[in-house]
Protein backbone atom coordinates (compact mmCIF):
# COMPACT_ATOMS: atom_id res chain seq x y z
CA UNK A 1 0.00 0.00 0.00
CA UNK A 2 1.20 3.36 -0.95
CA UNK A 3 1.65 6.09 1.83
CA UNK A 4 0.44 9.65 1.74
CA UNK A 5 4.04 11.17 0.81
CA UNK A 6 4.16 8.79 -1.92
CA UNK A 7 0.68 9.03 -2.91
CA UNK A 8 1.26 13.20 -2.92
CA UNK A 9 4.48 12.92 -5.01
CA UNK A 10 2.74 10.63 -7.66
CA UNK A 11 0.32 12.56 -7.76
CA UNK A 12 1.80 15.95 -7.87
CA UNK A 13 3.90 14.40 -11.17
CA UNK A 14 0.64 13.38 -13.10
CA UNK A 15 -1.29 16.44 -12.30
CA UNK A 16 0.74 18.09 -14.61
CA UNK A 17 -0.23 16.06 -17.08
CA UNK A 18 -3.82 16.98 -16.24
CA UNK A 19 -3.03 20.88 -17.26
CA UNK A 20 -2.26 19.96 -20.90
CA UNK A 21 -5.47 17.74 -21.07
CA UNK A 22 -7.37 20.54 -19.12
CA UNK A 23 -5.45 23.25 -21.87
CA UNK A 24 -6.66 21.16 -24.93
CA UNK A 25 -10.38 20.41 -23.43
CA UNK A 26 -10.58 23.74 -22.90
CA UNK A 27 -9.50 25.72 -26.53
CA UNK A 28 -11.84 22.87 -27.93
CA UNK A 29 -14.64 23.90 -26.08
CA UNK A 30 -13.93 27.54 -26.62
CA UNK A 31 -13.79 26.62 -30.65
CA UNK A 32 -17.15 24.82 -29.85
CA UNK A 33 -18.70 27.84 -28.23
CA UNK A 34 -17.70 30.43 -31.11
CA UNK A 35 -17.82 28.52 -34.41
CA UNK A 36 -20.33 25.36 -33.59
CA UNK A 37 -23.61 25.98 -34.94
CA UNK A 38 -26.27 24.21 -32.29
CA UNK A 39 -24.32 24.94 -28.96
CA UNK A 40 -26.18 25.02 -25.80
CA UNK A 41 -25.76 26.37 -22.76
CA UNK A 42 -25.38 22.87 -20.62
CA UNK A 43 -22.52 21.94 -23.66
CA UNK A 44 -20.11 24.75 -22.39
CA UNK A 45 -20.68 24.53 -18.70
CA UNK A 46 -19.88 20.69 -19.73
CA UNK A 47 -16.92 21.79 -21.11
CA UNK A 48 -15.69 23.88 -18.76
CA UNK A 49 -16.64 22.33 -15.89
CA UNK A 50 -14.00 19.19 -17.30
CA UNK A 51 -11.21 21.49 -18.14
CA UNK A 52 -12.04 23.38 -14.51
CA UNK A 53 -11.33 19.67 -13.06
CA UNK A 54 -9.14 18.93 -14.62
CA UNK A 55 -7.33 22.42 -13.74
CA UNK A 56 -8.17 22.02 -9.87
CA UNK A 57 -6.50 17.89 -10.05
CA UNK A 58 -3.26 19.77 -11.78
CA UNK A 59 -3.56 22.89 -9.08
CA UNK A 60 -4.75 20.56 -6.07
CA UNK A 61 -1.61 18.36 -7.09
CA UNK A 62 0.76 21.20 -5.98
CA UNK A 63 -1.10 21.43 -3.01
CA UNK A 64 -0.88 18.93 -0.32
CA UNK A 65 -4.30 18.09 -0.66
CA UNK A 66 -3.65 14.15 -1.70
CA UNK A 67 -3.07 13.53 1.30
CA UNK A 68 -6.83 12.89 1.66
CA UNK A 69 -7.38 10.20 -0.03
CA UNK A 70 -11.48 11.10 -0.65
CA UNK A 71 -10.51 13.83 -2.12
CA UNK A 72 -8.86 12.80 -4.96
CA UNK A 73 -11.46 10.52 -5.86
CA UNK A 74 -14.18 12.85 -5.86
CA UNK A 75 -12.02 15.15 -8.66
CA UNK A 76 -11.29 12.04 -10.28
CA UNK A 77 -14.80 10.76 -10.52
CA UNK A 78 -16.08 14.33 -11.42
CA UNK A 79 -13.52 14.68 -14.18
CA UNK A 80 -14.39 11.09 -15.60
CA UNK A 81 -18.37 11.59 -15.20
CA UNK A 82 -18.39 15.39 -16.85
CA UNK A 83 -16.05 13.53 -19.88
CA UNK A 84 -18.40 10.96 -20.57
CA UNK A 85 -20.93 13.95 -20.20
CA UNK A 86 -19.25 15.92 -22.79
CA UNK A 87 -18.81 12.81 -25.10
CA UNK A 88 -22.09 12.13 -25.82
CA UNK A 89 -23.72 15.63 -25.50
CA UNK A 90 -21.65 17.36 -27.98
CA UNK A 91 -21.87 17.07 -31.72
CA UNK A 92 -18.13 15.96 -32.65
CA UNK A 93 -18.08 12.63 -31.28
CA UNK A 94 -15.29 11.65 -33.11
CA UNK A 95 -12.64 14.51 -32.07
CA UNK A 96 -14.31 14.22 -28.25
CA UNK A 97 -13.53 10.62 -28.23
CA UNK A 98 -9.86 11.25 -29.00
CA UNK A 99 -9.57 13.25 -26.44
CA UNK A 100 -12.05 11.26 -24.00
CA UNK A 101 -9.12 8.52 -24.78
CA UNK A 102 -6.20 10.90 -23.53
CA UNK A 103 -8.20 11.68 -20.04
CA UNK A 104 -8.26 7.83 -19.44
CA UNK A 105 -4.94 6.92 -20.56
CA UNK A 106 -4.13 9.48 -17.84
CA UNK A 107 -6.03 7.67 -15.43
CA UNK A 108 -4.83 4.19 -16.53
CA UNK A 109 -1.55 5.18 -16.34
CA UNK A 110 -1.66 6.75 -13.16
CA UNK A 111 -3.24 3.59 -11.81
CA UNK A 112 -0.67 1.70 -12.95
CA UNK A 113 2.13 3.99 -11.49
CA UNK A 114 0.40 4.71 -8.43
CA UNK A 115 -1.05 1.73 -7.00
CA UNK A 116 0.08 -1.85 -6.67
CA UNK A 117 -1.71 -3.56 -9.37
CA UNK A 118 -0.94 -6.91 -8.48
CA UNK A 119 -3.99 -6.40 -6.26
CA UNK A 120 -7.48 -7.21 -6.85
CA UNK A 121 -8.59 -3.92 -4.72
CA UNK A 122 -6.89 -1.47 -7.00
CA UNK A 123 -7.55 -3.69 -10.59
CA UNK A 124 -11.24 -3.57 -9.34
CA UNK A 125 -10.85 0.14 -8.68
CA UNK A 126 -8.94 1.28 -11.80
CA UNK A 127 -11.73 -0.62 -13.77
CA UNK A 128 -14.58 1.51 -12.22
CA UNK A 129 -13.12 4.54 -11.69
CA UNK A 130 -12.58 4.25 -16.12
CA UNK A 131 -15.61 2.62 -16.84
CA UNK A 132 -18.38 3.09 -14.23
CA UNK A 133 -18.45 7.09 -15.47
CA UNK A 134 -18.72 5.86 -18.97
CA UNK A 135 -21.22 3.46 -18.26
CA UNK A 136 -23.98 5.41 -16.14
CA UNK A 137 -23.98 8.01 -18.58
CA UNK A 138 -24.49 5.83 -21.51
CA UNK A 139 -27.08 4.39 -19.76
CA UNK A 140 -29.08 7.83 -18.70
CA UNK A 141 -28.56 8.61 -22.33
CA UNK A 142 -29.94 5.60 -23.93
CA UNK A 143 -32.71 6.33 -21.65
CA UNK A 144 -33.55 9.84 -21.54
CA UNK A 145 -31.65 11.44 -23.98
CA UNK A 146 -32.17 11.58 -27.93
CA UNK A 147 -28.56 10.65 -29.00
CA UNK A 148 -28.59 8.63 -32.33
CA UNK A 149 -28.02 4.76 -31.85
CA UNK A 150 -24.59 5.07 -34.16
CA UNK A 151 -23.60 7.39 -31.20
CA UNK A 152 -24.69 4.77 -28.69
CA UNK A 153 -23.02 2.05 -30.28
CA UNK A 154 -19.79 4.06 -31.28
CA UNK A 155 -19.48 4.49 -27.43
CA UNK A 156 -20.18 0.87 -26.30
CA UNK A 157 -17.46 -0.44 -28.57
CA UNK A 158 -15.06 2.79 -27.14
CA UNK A 159 -16.27 1.12 -23.71
CA UNK A 160 -15.30 -2.81 -24.74
CA UNK A 161 -12.33 -1.93 -26.66
CA UNK A 162 -10.58 0.16 -23.69
CA UNK A 163 -11.80 -2.09 -20.89
CA UNK A 164 -10.44 -5.44 -23.15
CA UNK A 165 -6.96 -2.77 -23.69
CA UNK A 166 -6.81 -2.19 -19.98
CA UNK A 167 -7.45 -5.59 -18.32
CA UNK A 168 -5.28 -7.45 -20.78
CA UNK A 169 -2.43 -4.75 -20.27
CA UNK A 170 -2.77 -4.42 -16.72
CA UNK A 171 -1.06 -7.58 -16.26
CA UNK A 172 1.91 -7.10 -18.62
CA UNK A 173 2.44 -2.81 -17.83
CA UNK A 174 2.43 -4.29 -14.37
CA UNK A 175 5.50 -6.73 -14.57
CA UNK A 176 7.05 -4.49 -17.22
CA UNK A 177 6.77 -1.50 -14.58
CA UNK A 178 7.45 -3.76 -11.76
CA UNK A 179 10.65 -4.55 -13.49
CA UNK A 180 11.18 -0.96 -14.38
CA UNK A 181 10.72 -0.03 -10.83
CA UNK A 182 12.81 -2.81 -9.07
CA UNK A 183 15.24 -1.61 -11.39
CA UNK A 184 15.14 1.50 -9.87
CA UNK A 185 14.81 0.64 -6.57
CA UNK A 186 18.59 -1.30 -7.61
CA UNK A 187 19.71 1.71 -8.43
CA UNK A 188 18.53 3.66 -5.79
CA UNK A 189 19.58 0.87 -3.23
CA UNK A 190 23.11 1.12 -4.88
CA UNK A 191 23.45 4.60 -5.35
CA UNK A 192 22.48 4.51 -1.23
CA UNK A 193 24.62 1.80 -0.68
CA UNK A 194 27.88 3.70 -1.98
CA UNK A 195 25.95 7.24 -0.43
CA UNK A 196 26.25 5.14 2.87
CA UNK A 197 29.80 3.08 2.00
CA UNK A 198 30.94 6.86 0.75
CA UNK A 199 29.37 8.13 4.40
CA UNK A 200 31.24 5.50 6.15
CA UNK A 201 34.31 6.35 4.80
CA UNK A 202 34.20 9.90 5.59
CA UNK A 203 33.94 9.05 9.17
CA UNK A 204 36.44 6.54 8.85
CA UNK A 205 38.79 9.17 7.05
CA UNK A 206 37.68 11.66 9.37
CA UNK A 207 38.47 9.49 12.30
CA UNK A 208 41.97 8.80 10.97
CA UNK A 209 42.38 12.17 10.53
CA UNK A 210 41.38 12.79 14.19
CA UNK A 211 43.67 9.45 15.45
CA UNK A 212 46.82 11.26 13.12
CA UNK A 213 46.12 14.70 15.01
CA UNK A 214 46.01 12.89 18.17
CA UNK A 215 49.10 10.70 17.75
CA UNK A 216 51.56 14.08 16.29
CA UNK A 217 49.99 15.51 19.67
CA UNK A 218 51.41 12.90 21.33
CA UNK A 219 54.45 12.79 19.92
CA UNK A 220 55.11 16.45 20.10
CA UNK A 221 54.55 15.93 23.72
CA UNK A 222 56.82 12.90 24.38
CA UNK A 223 59.46 15.01 22.31
CA UNK A 224 58.76 17.89 24.59
CA UNK A 225 59.28 15.51 27.83
CA UNK A 226 62.28 14.02 26.28
CA UNK A 227 63.44 17.46 25.21
CA UNK A 228 62.88 18.30 29.47
CA UNK A 229 64.20 14.95 30.31
CA UNK A 230 67.34 15.55 28.75
CA UNK A 231 67.58 19.25 29.50
CA UNK A 232 67.18 18.14 33.00
CA UNK A 233 70.03 15.28 32.79
CA UNK A 234 72.18 18.04 31.05
CA UNK A 235 71.70 20.43 34.42
CA UNK A 236 72.53 17.23 36.70
CA UNK A 237 75.55 16.35 35.03
CA UNK A 238 76.69 19.87 34.93
CA UNK A 239 75.66 20.53 38.61
CA UNK A 240 77.87 17.54 39.34
CA UNK A 241 80.70 18.90 37.68
CA UNK A 242 80.31 22.39 39.21
CA UNK A 243 79.86 20.54 42.77
CA UNK A 244 82.56 18.12 42.79
CA UNK A 245 84.80 21.00 41.20
CA UNK A 246 83.18 23.56 43.73
CA UNK A 247 84.27 21.56 46.54
CA UNK A 248 87.59 21.05 45.31
CA UNK A 249 88.24 24.70 44.57
CA UNK A 250 90.21 27.05 47.29
CA UNK A 251 90.32 29.61 44.63
CA UNK A 252 87.54 32.11 44.52
CA UNK A 253 88.58 33.47 41.50
CA UNK A 254 89.46 30.27 39.76
CA UNK A 255 85.91 28.86 41.25
CA UNK A 256 84.25 31.75 39.41
CA UNK A 257 85.37 31.34 36.44
CA UNK A 258 84.92 27.78 36.24
CA UNK A 259 81.31 28.30 37.41
CA UNK A 260 80.17 31.14 35.05
CA UNK A 261 81.94 29.38 31.60
CA UNK A 262 80.75 25.83 32.40
CA UNK A 263 76.73 27.81 32.67
CA UNK A 264 77.13 29.79 30.01
CA UNK A 265 78.65 26.60 27.39
CA UNK A 266 76.35 24.05 28.42
CA UNK A 267 72.95 25.38 29.66
CA UNK A 268 72.75 27.94 26.40
CA UNK A 269 72.15 30.71 28.35
CA UNK A 270 73.43 34.21 27.20
CA UNK A 271 74.82 35.57 30.65
CA UNK A 272 76.18 34.20 33.38
CA UNK A 273 78.00 36.03 36.29
CA UNK A 274 79.11 35.53 40.15
CA UNK A 275 79.60 38.91 42.04
CA UNK A 276 80.64 39.21 45.28
CA UNK A 277 81.06 42.40 47.08
CA UNK A 278 83.52 43.58 49.87
CA UNK A 279 84.59 40.20 50.74
CA UNK A 280 87.44 39.47 53.28
CA UNK A 281 89.86 37.24 52.33
CA UNK A 282 92.16 36.22 54.88
CA UNK A 283 94.43 39.39 55.90
CA UNK A 284 92.97 41.32 52.86
CA UNK A 285 91.27 44.20 52.73
CA UNK A 286 87.64 44.03 51.75
CA UNK A 287 87.33 42.93 48.03
CA UNK A 288 84.98 43.03 45.01
CA UNK A 289 85.10 39.72 43.60
CA UNK A 290 83.02 38.95 40.18
CA UNK A 291 83.27 37.09 36.71
CA UNK A 292 80.84 37.49 34.13
CA UNK A 293 81.13 35.42 31.31
CA UNK A 294 78.70 35.96 28.22
CA UNK A 295 78.59 33.31 25.10
CA UNK A 296 79.14 36.03 22.30
CA UNK A 297 82.48 37.11 24.29
CA UNK A 298 81.73 40.70 23.83
CA UNK A 299 83.02 43.32 26.41
CA UNK A 300 80.20 44.69 28.51
CA UNK A 301 79.87 48.36 29.49
CA UNK A 302 82.69 49.21 32.15
CA UNK A 303 80.32 50.33 34.60
CA UNK A 304 77.87 46.74 34.53
CA UNK A 305 79.48 45.93 37.71
CA UNK A 306 79.27 49.22 39.83
CA UNK A 307 75.32 49.27 38.14
CA UNK A 308 74.80 46.04 39.46
CA UNK A 309 76.50 46.60 42.56
CA UNK A 310 73.79 49.33 43.44
CA UNK A 311 70.70 47.63 42.06
CA UNK A 312 71.64 44.96 45.04
CA UNK A 313 72.27 47.25 47.46
CA UNK A 314 68.43 49.29 46.81
CA UNK A 315 66.02 48.25 49.10
CA UNK A 316 63.81 47.51 46.79
CA UNK A 317 65.95 44.48 45.50
CA UNK A 318 65.61 43.36 49.11
CA UNK A 319 61.82 43.80 49.25
CA UNK A 320 61.74 42.02 45.93
CA UNK A 321 63.54 39.53 46.57
CA UNK A 322 63.29 36.35 48.55
CA UNK A 323 66.30 34.49 48.30
CA UNK A 324 66.19 34.75 44.67
CA UNK A 325 64.61 37.31 41.94
CA UNK A 326 63.32 36.35 38.30
CA UNK A 327 62.43 38.47 35.65
CA UNK A 328 61.11 37.04 33.02
CA UNK A 329 60.55 40.44 31.00
CA UNK A 330 63.63 42.65 31.29
CA UNK A 331 63.47 46.55 30.93
CA UNK A 332 66.81 48.09 30.43
CA UNK A 333 65.28 51.55 32.04
CA UNK A 334 64.33 49.54 35.21
CA UNK A 335 67.07 47.40 35.30
CA UNK A 336 70.51 49.38 33.87
CA UNK A 337 73.01 46.91 34.54
CA UNK A 338 71.14 44.43 31.49
CA UNK A 339 72.46 46.80 28.60
CA UNK A 340 74.22 45.35 26.27
CA UNK A 341 73.53 42.34 27.39
CA UNK A 342 70.74 41.72 24.79
CA UNK A 343 68.36 39.06 27.34
CA UNK A 344 65.00 39.11 28.04
CA UNK A 345 64.44 37.56 31.08
CA UNK A 346 67.04 37.44 34.44
CA UNK A 347 67.31 35.43 37.39
CA UNK A 348 69.61 37.04 40.61
CA UNK A 349 70.41 34.08 43.56
CA UNK A 350 71.54 35.80 46.66
CA UNK A 351 74.47 33.43 48.32
CA UNK A 352 75.04 34.05 51.57
CA UNK A 353 78.39 33.35 52.17
CA UNK A 354 78.66 34.86 55.69
CA UNK A 355 76.74 37.25 58.34
CA UNK A 356 77.27 40.87 56.39
CA UNK A 357 78.72 39.44 53.19
CA UNK A 358 76.65 38.39 50.10
CA UNK A 359 77.36 37.34 46.78
CA UNK A 360 74.94 36.91 43.70
CA UNK A 361 74.77 34.33 40.92
CA UNK A 362 73.53 35.84 37.97
CA UNK A 363 72.03 34.42 34.64
CA UNK A 364 70.79 36.07 31.75
CA UNK A 365 68.24 34.56 28.89
CA UNK A 366 68.01 35.85 25.63
CA UNK A 367 64.17 34.48 25.84
CA UNK A 368 60.86 35.81 27.25
CA UNK A 369 59.98 34.18 30.18
CA UNK A 370 62.77 31.99 30.25
CA UNK A 371 62.96 30.90 34.27
CA UNK A 372 60.35 28.63 35.92
CA UNK A 373 60.34 25.86 38.87
CA UNK A 374 62.63 23.37 36.77
CA UNK A 375 65.59 25.30 36.22
CA UNK A 376 65.51 28.16 39.22
CA UNK A 377 66.12 24.70 41.53
CA UNK A 378 69.09 23.89 39.60
CA UNK A 379 70.70 27.35 39.92
CA UNK A 380 69.60 27.50 43.66
CA UNK A 381 71.69 24.57 44.23
CA UNK A 382 74.74 25.79 42.47
CA UNK A 383 74.11 29.20 44.51
CA UNK A 384 74.10 26.94 48.17
CA UNK A 385 77.64 25.08 46.85
CA UNK A 386 79.02 28.15 46.02
CA UNK A 387 78.33 29.30 49.85
CA UNK A 388 80.01 26.75 51.29
CA UNK A 389 83.22 26.82 48.66
CA UNK A 390 83.51 30.56 49.26
CA UNK A 391 83.60 30.09 53.02
CA UNK A 392 86.36 26.85 52.65
CA UNK A 393 88.26 29.22 50.10
CA UNK A 394 88.67 31.79 52.78
CA UNK A 395 89.19 29.39 55.25
CA UNK A 396 91.80 27.95 53.08
CA UNK A 397 93.31 31.89 52.58
CA UNK A 398 93.30 32.42 56.12
CA UNK A 399 95.54 29.24 56.46
CA UNK A 400 97.49 29.48 53.92
CA UNK A 401 98.59 33.31 55.20
CA UNK A 402 99.71 32.04 58.71
CA UNK A 403 102.05 29.33 56.74
CA UNK A 404 103.50 31.36 54.41
CA UNK A 405 103.10 34.82 55.44
CA UNK A 406 104.32 37.26 58.32
CA UNK A 407 101.99 37.98 61.04
CA UNK A 408 103.74 41.19 61.77
CA UNK A 409 104.50 42.38 58.68
CA UNK A 410 102.17 40.27 56.45
CA UNK A 411 104.54 39.51 53.53
CA UNK A 412 105.91 36.29 52.95
CA UNK A 413 108.33 34.33 55.87
CA UNK A 414 111.35 32.86 55.85
CA UNK A 415 110.10 29.39 55.81
CA UNK A 416 107.63 29.92 52.61
CA UNK A 417 110.63 32.02 51.36
CA UNK A 418 113.18 28.58 51.17
CA UNK A 419 110.87 26.85 50.07
CA UNK A 420 110.06 29.00 46.53
CA UNK A 421 113.46 30.24 46.17
CA UNK A 422 114.92 27.46 44.40
CA UNK A 423 112.21 27.82 41.99
CA UNK A 424 112.57 31.02 41.27
CA UNK A 425 116.20 30.53 40.55
CA UNK A 426 115.41 26.89 38.12
CA UNK A 427 113.18 29.07 36.31
CA UNK A 428 115.60 32.32 36.03
CA UNK A 429 118.09 29.91 34.55
CA UNK A 430 115.93 27.98 32.65
CA UNK A 431 114.56 30.69 31.16
CA UNK A 432 117.52 32.41 31.01
CA UNK A 433 115.94 35.55 32.30
CA UNK A 434 117.67 38.32 35.14
CA UNK A 435 117.05 37.55 38.55
CA UNK A 436 118.05 40.83 41.06
CA UNK A 437 117.71 40.00 44.60
CA UNK A 438 118.40 42.70 47.51
CA UNK A 439 118.56 42.27 51.22
CA UNK A 440 118.26 45.25 53.83
CA UNK A 441 118.73 45.56 57.39
CA UNK A 442 117.66 48.69 59.68
CA UNK A 443 120.72 50.40 61.13
CA UNK A 444 120.84 50.44 65.14
CA UNK A 445 118.09 48.23 65.52
CA UNK A 446 119.19 47.36 69.19
CA UNK A 447 119.66 50.89 70.28
CA UNK A 448 115.23 51.85 69.12
CA UNK A 449 114.16 48.52 71.20
CA UNK A 450 116.39 49.76 73.75
CA UNK A 451 115.21 53.30 73.61
CA UNK A 452 111.65 53.49 73.07
CA UNK A 453 111.06 49.46 73.72
CA UNK A 454 110.13 46.41 72.09
CA UNK A 455 106.75 47.43 71.08
CA UNK A 456 108.41 50.90 69.12
CA UNK A 457 110.19 48.65 67.57
CA UNK A 458 107.61 46.40 66.05
CA UNK A 459 105.61 49.21 64.72
CA UNK A 460 109.17 50.12 62.60
CA UNK A 461 109.98 46.56 61.98
CA UNK A 462 105.55 46.55 60.56
CA UNK A 463 106.51 49.51 58.57
CA UNK A 464 109.86 48.13 57.02
CA UNK A 465 108.25 45.10 55.93
CA UNK A 466 105.29 47.24 54.24
CA UNK A 467 108.02 49.07 52.48
CA UNK A 468 108.82 45.79 51.11
CA UNK A 469 105.59 44.65 50.64
CA UNK A 470 104.83 47.67 48.60
CA UNK A 471 107.67 47.81 46.43
CA UNK A 472 107.63 43.84 45.85
CA UNK A 473 103.87 44.42 44.84
CA UNK A 474 104.52 47.57 42.15
CA UNK A 475 107.60 45.78 40.17
CA UNK A 476 105.80 41.87 40.28
CA UNK A 477 108.61 41.08 42.94
CA UNK A 478 108.33 38.82 46.56
CA UNK A 479 109.25 40.77 49.26
CA UNK A 480 110.25 38.54 52.24
CA UNK A 481 110.82 38.99 56.26
CA UNK A 482 114.30 37.92 56.07
CA UNK A 483 115.46 37.71 59.99
CA UNK A 484 114.00 39.35 62.97
CA UNK A 485 114.72 43.00 61.24
CA UNK A 486 116.56 41.83 57.88
CA UNK A 487 114.29 41.69 54.83
CA UNK A 488 114.57 40.56 51.35
CA UNK A 489 112.99 41.13 47.99
CA UNK A 490 113.86 39.39 44.41
CA UNK A 491 113.06 41.11 41.56
CA UNK A 492 112.81 38.45 38.74
CA UNK A 493 113.19 40.35 35.15
CA UNK A 494 114.66 43.26 36.35
CA UNK A 495 118.51 44.23 35.86
CA UNK A 496 120.42 45.82 38.24
CA UNK A 497 120.11 49.50 37.14
CA UNK A 498 115.96 49.08 37.25
CA UNK A 499 116.15 48.00 40.66
CA UNK A 500 118.51 50.26 41.95
CA UNK A 501 116.31 53.28 40.82
CA UNK A 502 113.22 51.08 42.40
CA UNK A 503 115.28 50.33 45.69
CA UNK A 504 116.66 53.98 45.75
CA UNK A 505 112.57 55.66 45.98
CA UNK A 506 112.09 52.38 48.99
CA UNK A 507 114.91 53.99 50.44
CA UNK A 508 113.95 57.62 50.64
CA UNK A 509 110.84 56.84 52.10
CA UNK A 510 111.86 55.13 54.63
CA UNK A 511 114.64 57.43 55.76
CA UNK A 512 111.81 60.10 55.42
CA UNK A 513 109.09 57.95 57.74
CA UNK A 514 109.04 60.13 61.19
CA UNK A 515 107.44 58.14 63.84
CA UNK A 516 106.40 58.79 66.46
CA UNK A 517 106.96 58.28 70.27
CA UNK A 518 105.11 60.12 72.61
CA UNK A 519 105.38 63.28 71.13
CA UNK A 520 109.35 62.70 69.78
CA UNK A 521 109.85 62.37 66.23
CA UNK A 522 111.91 58.87 65.39
CA UNK A 523 113.58 58.64 62.06
CA UNK A 524 115.32 55.40 60.63
CA UNK A 525 117.74 54.02 57.90
CA UNK A 526 118.88 51.07 56.65
CA UNK A 527 121.04 49.66 54.87
CA UNK A 528 120.78 47.63 51.77
CA UNK A 529 122.80 45.36 49.19
CA UNK A 530 122.27 44.21 45.37
CA UNK A 531 122.72 41.27 43.54
CA UNK A 532 122.25 40.40 39.91
CA UNK A 533 122.53 37.46 38.05
CA UNK A 534 123.60 37.26 35.82
CA UNK A 535 125.31 41.18 35.63
CA UNK A 536 127.15 40.56 38.69
CA UNK A 537 127.63 37.43 39.54
CA UNK A 538 127.94 34.09 37.30
CA UNK A 539 126.59 31.67 40.00
CA UNK A 540 122.59 32.22 40.47
CA UNK A 541 123.31 29.99 43.80
CA UNK A 542 125.03 32.58 44.92
CA UNK A 543 123.65 35.78 44.86
CA UNK A 544 121.67 36.10 47.51
CA UNK A 545 124.89 35.27 49.79
CA UNK A 546 126.49 38.13 47.55
CA UNK A 547 123.51 40.34 47.96
CA UNK A 548 124.17 40.20 52.33
CA UNK A 549 127.65 40.93 51.63
CA UNK A 550 126.75 44.08 49.75
CA UNK A 551 124.47 44.61 52.48
CA UNK A 552 127.45 44.27 55.22
CA UNK A 553 129.75 46.33 53.13
CA UNK A 554 127.42 49.50 53.61
CA UNK A 555 126.94 48.92 56.83
CA UNK A 556 130.68 49.11 57.62
CA UNK A 557 131.11 51.76 55.28
CA UNK A 558 128.43 54.14 57.34
CA UNK A 559 125.12 52.83 57.33
CA UNK A 560 122.13 54.03 55.42
CA UNK A 561 123.70 53.26 51.69
CA UNK A 562 122.73 51.34 48.73
CA UNK A 563 125.85 48.71 47.67
CA UNK A 564 125.85 46.80 44.36
CA UNK A 565 127.80 44.09 44.85
CA UNK A 566 131.23 43.54 43.27
CA UNK A 567 132.92 40.84 42.07
CA UNK A 568 136.28 42.34 42.33
CA UNK A 569 136.08 44.87 45.10
CA UNK A 570 133.64 42.97 47.34
CA UNK A 571 131.90 45.69 48.77
CA UNK A 572 132.42 48.58 46.10
CA UNK A 573 129.48 50.41 45.69
P1 LIG B 1 123.21 47.04 62.91
O1 LIG B 1 123.07 48.38 62.46
O2 LIG B 1 124.59 46.53 62.84
O3 LIG B 1 122.26 46.09 62.19
O4 LIG B 1 122.86 47.11 64.35
P2 LIG B 1 121.63 46.47 65.08
O5 LIG B 1 121.48 47.03 66.38
O6 LIG B 1 120.42 46.54 64.18
O7 LIG B 1 122.13 45.00 65.18
P3 LIG B 1 121.32 43.70 64.82
O8 LIG B 1 120.82 43.76 63.44
O9 LIG B 1 122.22 42.55 65.14
O10 LIG B 1 120.18 43.73 65.86
C1 LIG B 1 118.96 43.05 65.67
C2 LIG B 1 118.08 43.27 66.82
O11 LIG B 1 116.74 43.27 66.45
C3 LIG B 1 118.20 42.15 67.84
C4 LIG B 1 116.83 41.90 68.33
O12 LIG B 1 116.65 42.19 69.65
C5 LIG B 1 116.01 42.81 67.53
N1 LIG B 1 114.86 42.12 67.08
C6 LIG B 1 114.81 41.00 66.33
N2 LIG B 1 113.54 40.66 66.05
C7 LIG B 1 112.74 41.59 66.67
C8 LIG B 1 111.33 41.77 66.77
O13 LIG B 1 110.55 41.04 66.25
N3 LIG B 1 110.90 42.86 67.45
C9 LIG B 1 111.74 43.73 68.06
N4 LIG B 1 111.24 44.75 68.72
N5 LIG B 1 113.04 43.54 67.97
C10 LIG B 1 113.55 42.50 67.31
MG1 LIG C 1 120.15 45.80 62.20
MG1 LIG D 1 119.92 42.42 61.76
Amino acid sequence: MENNETLFETESAFSKYNKYIAAMLAVYYLMIVLFGKNNSIFEVVIGVGVSAALLLDWAAGMKKYFYKKFVLRIIRYSVMFMSAFAMLYTSGIYVTIFIMSAVYMATVFEHLFLYDISEDYYKISAVLETIFPMTLVTLIYYFFASCTNFEIIIVVIFIVIFVMILVSNMKVCGELIDNLLNNMYRQERIATNSKEEYENLKVYQSKLVHANEQLSIQRFQLQKLNESVKSQNRQMDLQHKILRRISASLEIGKLTEFVTSSITTNLQVEVCGIFMFDIVIGDDEPKDFFNLNNIYDIKLPDNTVKLFKEFVSTEEFSQMCDGYMVVNDVNEEIYPFVREMHISSFLIYVVNLSENQKGYLFVGKKTNGYFNDNNIGFYKGIGEQMTVAINNAELYAKMHDMATKDSLTKIFNRRHFNAKYPELIRKAKEENKVLTVILFDIDKFKNINDKYGHLFGDGVISYCGYMAGKTANENNAIAVRYGGEEFVIVFPDKNVEEVYAIVEKMHGEIKEKVFDYEGTDVHVDVSIGIASYPETCDDINEILSHADIAMYYSKNTGRGRITIYSGKSRGEE
